[in-house]
């Protein structure tokens, strides 16, 4: 391979995969980033120091899905088959009260997918003042998010793909990167680009409640799972009447209870948009923390073995998904200048879910143009995959043994 260097700007999810697959294909990489994904002090518009992580394409635009989540959905398989730290695979609910709604796009693409109708026996989860009106359920992969990142940071190091901490002028990559030393640059910046240049943002505001438990919500068949639960707009709304759903993920000696989905623009330090409602009921939690905890308390207390007091609170934040320029996300290689760039951003709600097959995209848009005789290009996704959890099992045994 060339032994110029691939300069990959962004240590989210997306940068630390995509980083992984090139480094996989023999290309020596170097990561730049602002700040680190573990860094004690949380910045909202790093959206990588937030995620649930369910691995299900949903809150994004702009991108073929199917063609991004079938192969890193496939990898998250082969992740958890060499017992990859961080990856396992549950019962996931989605709940509907005051709607019948058909099932989403992705419902083909998730094993076991199940449609459950309001006269249904089987079990699911249940708020005990709201009917069901319609349900599904799946078998969905799911990262215990702090454990995943730093997988994806050991990789990097066995790799030997270094860090550089760096406050990049966006604008002016190629001054910094010149074509002499480097092949291609990776802009893998979420909204860094746009909060450079003071320009709109367009995002979906997300609010979670940590809460320690020493019990995992399981159902009847004594599997593990997780919901997303749609109440009737009276209980949980926006200012302006847009229904909002809430969602628990059980993960190690917590769960992550979730979550606003409330679109926005930020534009000159402000949030232009709508708002979570005020619900005024004289408790100490603020609105949404207070809604998403107490219709999560009162589905767990209903519908399994775990009962939620406020005490078990640890950690209330309140994150942005990035939507993209316009809303839309971008995954695109501009290769006119001379220094090739490829854009990868705006992963809305899905990037971790999406992260393997946009890894796989860029190596591939990058080998194929800086290597077009490269037969590898073609096998590139079997080729990865296979290379990827021999990594993953090698560096398992390794952490097991120390
Ligand atoms: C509450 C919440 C829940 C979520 N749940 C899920 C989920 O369940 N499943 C799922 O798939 N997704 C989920 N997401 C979405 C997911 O977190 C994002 O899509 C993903 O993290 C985006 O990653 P990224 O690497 O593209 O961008 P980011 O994580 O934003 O990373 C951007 C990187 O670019 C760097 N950067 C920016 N500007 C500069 C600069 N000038 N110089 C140097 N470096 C720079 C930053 O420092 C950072 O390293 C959730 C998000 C939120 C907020």
């Amino acid at each position: 391979m060339s032994g110029k260097k691939i300069a990959v700007i962004g240590s989210g999810v997306v940068g630390l995969s995509t980083a992984i697959a090139l480094g996989l294909m023999n290309f020596r990489v170097q990561i730049f980033t602002k700040e680190s994904i573990q860094s004690e002090t949380k910045n909202p518009f790093f959206a990588s120091q937030y995620p649930a992580a369910s691995i299900l394409p949903h809150s994004i635009h702009g991108l073929d899905l199917k063609k991004l989540f079938l192969p890193s959905k496939n990898i998250f398989q082969r992740l958890l088959r060499a017992h990859a730290p961080g990856i396992v695979q549950q019962k996931h609910y989605e709940v509907f009260t005051d709607q019948t709604p058909t099932p989403p796009a992705y419902a083909p693409w998730m094993n076991g997918f199940e449609l459950h109708h309001s006269t249904d026996e089987k079990f699911v989860p249940k708020h005990p003042d709201f009917p069901v009106s319609r349900a599904w359920s799946m078998d969905m992969y799911f990262t215990n998010w702090p454990t995943y990142a730093s997988l994806l940071q050991k990789c990097c190091f066995e790799l030997d793909i270094s860090v550089t901490v760096e406050d990049l002028d966006l604008q002016n990559i190629t001054d910094r990167f010149s074509s002499n030393d480097y092949a291609a640059v990776v802009m893998a910046t979420g909204c860094g680009f746009e909060i450079q240049n003071n320009h709109e943002l367009y995002l979906l505001r997300g609010d979670l409640v940590i809460a320690k438990t020493s019990k995992q919500p399981v159902n009847p068949e004594g599997k593990v799972f997780s919901y997303n639960f749609n109440p009737p707009k009276h209980a949980y709304s926006t200012k302006d009447g847009l229904a909002q759903d809430v969602y628990c993920y059980p993960r190690s000696g917590e769960l992550v209870l979730g979550g606003s989905r409330i679109a926005g623009r930020w534009l000159r330090q402000q949030w232009m948009g709508d708002e979570p409602s005020n619900y005024s009921t004289g408790d100490a939690l603020e609105d949404p923390f207070w809604q998403i905890f107490r219709l999560n308390q009162e589905v767990l207390a209903n519908s399994s073995n775990v009962e939620l007091s406020e005490e078990a609170i640890i950690e209330m934040k309140t994150g942005y998904r990035y939507l993209g320029p316009q809303s839309k996300a971008k995954l695109e290689l501009d290769s006119k200048g001379s220094l090739p760039i490829l854009h990868s951003y705006g992963y809305g709600g899905s990037g971790v879910s999406l992260s393997w097959g946009v890894a796989i995209k860029s190596a591939h848009m990058i080998l194929h143009l800086l290597q077009p005789k490269n037969s590898f290009a073609k096998a590139i996704e079997t080729h990865f995959g296979h290379e990827l959890e021999n990594l993953v099992s090698s560096l398992t045994k390794k952490y097991e043994s120390n």
